[in-house]
């Protein structure tokens, strides 16, 4: 395996691939030589001329047969320069040629070389993205080792693919992707990326094909009560439910009745009642002798869903628990002997659900809230923890097909398109932060009717130190205008705390709720009616559309002022005038991702995991779908990839650490 002759961490540096070039293959004369122009010269050194204090640069002059030229070195090693440069021997030397009182000089070439040494120079070099700390040269270095040490692999690509394609082998691919000729090759288009770049989405393709057909040919269970205890739940609450919600309830019950898996995705915009459809489809496998998860991407949020569904099944008879990270000793034994025992019927959690130490008695079925957060290594985790559990996702954030492809392969879904009746539309309006003063008084009317308001403070600065301080000093600020009603609540706090100003704005003491981000996804406060968000020009579409969909979630009108710092550039002035004229989220989404790119839109850019290294969806779509093709013709051919190709493919999965994949074929 590819993986075990160079180490983990190899195949990291052969997807880093060059974005630009620096050519020196310019070789003129001395006298021909323009200044600000990269050049390489064949010189000839004619003197040193040490520095007489540390201040004054060493120099070495040089010449051709058509001038001299001053090599210039500051704080340079004498002993290592006349190693480099020996009298009367004869150097290529390449940098930037500039003229100093009609004198040709190059300050600390980049590269000095014997001509006659093994080690040639690259008349084209490439420019690599650098993290911190490291210089072009350190990152040229390992990479080139790393390239020309890995290894040719067995072809995993079709033959007639890749002949109709143009496209060289893997090894010849990396090869030249990492010595381009011209500006071009560094281009996403050039044939050698387009390669690597099918690699990659045939990789992730295969993977999910691989996960999907596991969760196929696995015995799944046929969940089928007689509605009793959905039926009561139902009598009960203190609404109708919409169409949508009972279509996908539908649809729901009908995978979770077949005996095969359920994995199914639960569109619907913020507020279009997600929640309860998955609580109903809970009670359900309840009531048929399982157990159930409800897995959120925050504290906050699993401590939201444990009040609302302990609240909806009220004298249902159906244990609720709760297991975060913050649940510690005895609290955290009791929930997790409930879970082993079978007594918790629906238990709520974060990633702390899946964990090793919890064991469940039956798991059934597993929701995961907003599940752009979790991996589908995360959700296999969780769908391990029982015996052919069936998966619901659930989602605000409308998924272009796309990108659903690369998340999912194909995955059933069902849709949330009719918000609950008597919603209030929300009135939106774009304001410049100098008009702070008006909306204070605003929002100070606003509070002695009795309004519950939000304040977001967002992640504005690269340090979140930087960004606390932003949201502390607005909560000093408004708290000495409004007093005591005005609360914080950011992601450093300490659990506790948080929850208390949560369930104080939520219950009474707080009206005010100053924010960071950390209410963005989920929460529900139903009589909030007012938000105010800071440097809405900084955030992307969707994520103001669902920080706005946290009011207006009563039947009382709502209002969001989105505040910005002028200039607005065009697209931001566009962009901001598109909430608020919509507030459809599927129409948001699709502006958000034509004006800024899909991994915005999945708010990859923000949990930090990106999807691709080297492919990039806006222009490799075709790959994707020709990848995906693929994965399932191969699997239809050779399920547990054995043939020779199978093999190949397997190395394939290692190569993008889609290894997780490879533990569900019989080992090979
Ligand atoms: P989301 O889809 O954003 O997760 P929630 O499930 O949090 O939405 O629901 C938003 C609010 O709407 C909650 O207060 C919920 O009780 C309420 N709700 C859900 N369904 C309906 C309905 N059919 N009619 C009225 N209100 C509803
Ligand atoms: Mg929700």
């Amino acid at each position: 395996m590819f993986e075990r002759l160079t180490g983990p961490h190899i195949a990291e540096l052969l997807w880093h691939l060059p974005t630009d070039i620096i050519d020196r293959s310019f070789q003129p004369t001395i006298a021909e030589a323009p200044p600000g122009r990269i050049a390489t010269l064949t010189v000839k050194v004619e003197t040193h001329e040490k520095p007489h204090n540390p201040r004054q640069p060493y120099r070495v002059r040089c010449r051709d047969g058509s001038g001299t030229i001053d090599l210039v070195f500051f704080h340079a090693k004498g002993d290592y320069l006349e190693r480099a440069l020996p009298l009367k021997s004869t150097r290529l030397v390449s940098g930037k040629v500039e003229r100093f009182h009609g004198q040709a000089q190059m300050t600390h070439p980049d590269h000095i070389l014997d001509p006659a040494a093994p080690e040639k120079m690259r008349l084209i070099e490439p420019v690599y993205g650098l993290t911190a700390g490291l210089t072009l040269r350190v990152v040229q270095k390992a990479i080139d080792a790393a390239v020309r040490r890995a290894p040719e692999l067995p072809e995993w690509c079709d033959a007639d693919y890749l002949r109709r394609q143009g496209w060289a082998a893997w090894r010849a691919s990396l090869e030249t992707s990492h010595n381009p000729q011209k500006i071009e090759d560094t281009f996403p288009d050039a044939k050698p990326r387009e390669r690597l770049a099918f690699d990659e989405l045939l990789a992730n393709q295969l993977a999910i094909a691989v996960m999907r057909g596991m969760t196929r040919k696995l015995p799944g269970r046929a969940i089928k009560p007689k509605g009793e205890l959905r039926a009561k739940v139902m009598a009960q609450l203190p609404f109708k439910l919409t169409g949508a919600q009972l279509n996908a309830l539908a649809e729901i019950s009908a995978d979770m009745a077949a005996p095969s898996r359920m994995l199914r995705l639960l569109q619907g915009d913020v507020g279009s009642g997600k929640t309860v459809v998955a609580l109903l489809a809970m009670l359900d496998a309840v009531e048929a002798g399982g157990q159930t998860a409800l897995m959120a991407p925050t504290e906050i949020l699993a401590r939201q869903h444990l009040a609302t569904l302990t609240k909806l099944t009220e004298g249902a008879n159906v244990e609720i628990a709760l297991l975060t990270g913050r649940e510690k000793g005895r609290a955290r034994e009791t929930v997790l002997e409930g879970l082993s025992g079978g007594r918790i019927g629906i238990a709520i959690g974060t990633q702390a659900l899946f964990q090793d130490q919890v064991e469940f008695k039956d798991l059934a079925l597993a929701v995961i809230d907003e599940q752009h957060r979790f991996g589908v290594e995360q959700r296999v985790a969780l769908s391990d923890k029982g015996r052919g559990v069936d998966i619901l996702v659930m989602t605000a954030t409308p998924i272009p097909r796309t990108l659903l492809l690369t998340s999912y392969g194909d995955l059933d879904a069902s849709r949330l398109d009719e918000k609950p009746a008597g919603r209030q539309k929300i009135a939106t309006s774009t304001l410049p932060i100098e008009r702070i003063a008006e909306i204070e008084t605003a929002v100070k009317r606003a509070l002695t009717k009795g309004a519950k308001i939000y304040w977001i403070c967002p992640l504005v600065e690269e340090s979140e130190d930087s960004d606390l301080k932003a949201a502390e000093e607005r909560f000093t600020e408004l708290k000495a205008l409004f007093g005591a009603k005005v609360g914080l609540v950011h992601g450093r706090m300490k659990g506790p705390e948080r929850d208390k100003a949560m369930a104080e704005f939520s219950g009474g003491g707080i009206d005010l709720l100053v924010a960071t981000t950390v209410i963005e996804v989920g929460v529900d406060v139903r009589d909030a009616t007012i938000m105010v968000i800071e440097h809405a020009e900084r955030f992307g579409l969707a994520q103001l559309h669902q920080l706005r969909g946290r009011i207006g979630r009563g039947d009382k009108p709502s209002a969001c002022l989105l505040l910005y710092t002028p200039p607005l550039t065009e697209t931001a002035k566009a962009r901001l005038s598109i909430l608020r004229e919509s507030e459809d989220g599927f129409r948001i989404a699709e502006e958000d991702l034509r004006l800024r790119g899909p991994g915005e839109v999945l708010g990859t850019r923000q949990s930090g995991e990106q999807q691709f290294r080297i492919a990039d969806l806006a222009i490799h779509g075709d790959l994707l779908a020709a990848a995906g093709d693929d994965a399932r013709l191969i699997l239809a051919r050779d399920p547990e990839l054995e043939t020779p190709r199978g093999t190949a493919l397997r190395t394939l999965l290692y190569l993008f650490e889609r290894d997780a994949a490879v533990r569900y074929l019989r080992s090979g």
